[in-house]
């Protein structure tokens, strides 16, 4: 009899802007039999384009409240002014389904998720340079300056903590960032079904 299969947990993190979500969805299109993004809670307003149950569940600070208290997390976090939070359940039972999982989540989620499950991999997105990062995040426009400047402030206690992820990718070209990303899946992945 075949041993089933073993979905792994990615946690990805980088700081805002510096094209994670790029990285992740070329991963997604690949791999896409088997691989499944998990889709987050948070209390933040969607931005345009956005939409509930795709990039996040948008939902009030009340309702993020009563699933902690729930304990219907995987781990929480707030950032920049907004709680985030990894369902639970759906992530446990894709990785039972033999499906691997990827978190895009913050620093804080990240060393939960490692505590929780050490067996996780974790990956940090670097940007080439602050300044870039900075210059990334302005020409998106997608935020007002004042949340920008914050978002700017956790980038650098972000980027402090790369070193306690398993890897870091410096993201200096999509193809070439991506290409590591995608080596280490395959690597994670084969590993885990021996
Ligand atoms: P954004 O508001 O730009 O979508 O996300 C802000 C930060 O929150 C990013 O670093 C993103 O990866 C992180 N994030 C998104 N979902 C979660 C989550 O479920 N948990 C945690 N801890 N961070 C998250």
């Amino acid at each position: 009899m075949q041993a089933q299969k073993k979905g792994v947990l990615f946690v990805v993190s980088g700081p805002s802007g510096v094209g994670k979500g790029t990285i992740n969805k070329k991963l997604f299109e690949e791999f896409g039999d088997r691989i499944a993004y998990s889709v987050s809670a948070t209390t933040r307003e969607p931005r345009e384009g956005e939409e509930n149950g795709r990039e996040y569940f948008f939902i009030s600070r009340q309702e993020f409240e009563k699933r902690v208290a729930n304990n219907e997390f995987l781990e929480h976090a707030e950032y920049a002014g907004n709680c985030y939070g990894t369902p639970r359940d759906h992530v446990l039972s894709l990785l039972q389904r033999g499906i691997s999982v990827i978190l895009e989540i913050d620093v804080q989620g990240a060393l939960q998720v490692k505590a929780r499950m050490p067996e996780s991999v974790s990956v940090f997105i670097l940007p080439p340079s602050f300044e870039e990062l900075e210059h990334r995040l302005r020409g998106r426009g997608t935020e007002t300056p004042e949340k920008i400047e914050r978002r700017l402030a956790a980038a650098r206690s972000e980027i402090d903590m790369a070193p306690a992820y398993d890897y870091q990718i410096v993201n200096d070209d999509l193809d070439a960032a991506y290409a590591r990303l995608r080596g280490i899946f395959i690597e994670k992945t084969e590993m885990a079904n021996g």
